[in-house]
């Protein structure tokens, strides 16, 4: 099997209402050679909290803090990061009934409620916030858009890493967004700018463009792509923690396992970078 290679988990999810939760999965991704987890919150009602205006989303930043600081007990360094995933946007409306312009009230507000506790340390970045990847009313994918172009004004702003989670319509997602950017004065620090779940290809020119990008660590990607493209990207599991759905994206540990039986072949510098260079370049933490 070769010798624990540090893997970096540079967006995933922990459940500790209705999934494993951070304890579970932060021990077993750790024993695994684990070091790192960029913790995204997941939606109010995924943790059971019924919608009820901005205060669902403030117990969201409670539960997400606590998961953060048990992944650390565990031995993993974390990224903390809440948003208004473009998905919300669709329930708010269908679900509870909000009219779409109080979505985009909602959704505006959150984010400079985030992008201050940013600024006091309390969170490490804004996500996800983006556009939905599936067909959605226009209605909808506007408001998304208003709620991303804030996120990254407020992410600018404070200092915030931000995720993005978009259509995946190719490099001309990535041309939105930088455009976007372009038309706020820019970024101090691009690489705080993650594009996720990306195709490694576009990984590799959202990267030239000076911003972050993750790539889904699944077995079969994993195959395809470590050694064959620059390791400009990061990996991520995506894991999202719901027993509805076991092992989706991929377990973090499952992910760690097959990064390191592909050591050999892909080589350990290669895999260092993918796992610790570029991680602690975009997350500011310091290495293993
Ligand atoms: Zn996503
Ligand atoms: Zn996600």
């Amino acid at each position: 099997m070769g010798r624990i290679i540090p893997v970096g988990d540079a967006h995933t999810h922990t459940n500790p209402v209705r999934g494993l939760g951070a304890e579970k999965i932060a021990a077993r991704f750790h024993a695994e050679g684990g070091w790192f987890m960029a913790i995204v919150a997941l939606s109010p009602w995924a943790y059971n909290i019924e919608f009820n205006g901005i205060d669902s989303y403030r117990q969201v930043l409670d539960l997400l803090a606590r998961e953060c600081m048990t992944a650390e007990d565990a031995g993993v360094k974390t990224a903390c990061l809440a948003g208004f995933h473009p998905a919300d946007v669709d329930r708010l409306i269908d679900k509870y009934k909000l009219d779409p312009v109080e979505v985009l009230k909602l959704g505006e507000a959150w984010i400079s409620e985030l992008g201050r506790a940013c600024r006091s340390g309390f969170l490490d970045g804004i996500g996800e916030v983006g556009r939905q990847h599936y067909k959605t009313r226009a209605e909808r994918v506007i408001i998304s858009e208003l709620i991303l172009r804030k996120a990254l004004e407020i992410a600018r702003d404070n200092d915030c890493i931000v995720h993005l989670h978009l259509e995946n319509a190719g490099k001309i997602t990535i041309e939105l967004v930088d455009r976007a950017i372009t038309s706020l004065g820019g970024f101090q620090d691009t690489a705080k700018v993650v594009f996720h779940h990306m195709k490694p290809s576009h990984a590799v020119y959202a990267v030239d463009r000076g911003y972050s990008a993750t790539v889904p660590g699944t077995p079969t990607l994993l195959e395809n792509v470590l050694g064959k493209f620059p390791p400009v990207f990061m990996l991520e599991s995506d894991h999202i923690d719901d027993p509805m759905r076991p092992g989706a994206v991929v377990y973090p540990w499952v992910m760690a396992q097959h990064v390191r039986r592909l050591s050999r072949k892909v080589g350990e510098e290669y895999l260092y970078k993918i796992n610790i260079d570029n991680i602690v370049r975009t997350y500011g933490v310091s290495p293993p």
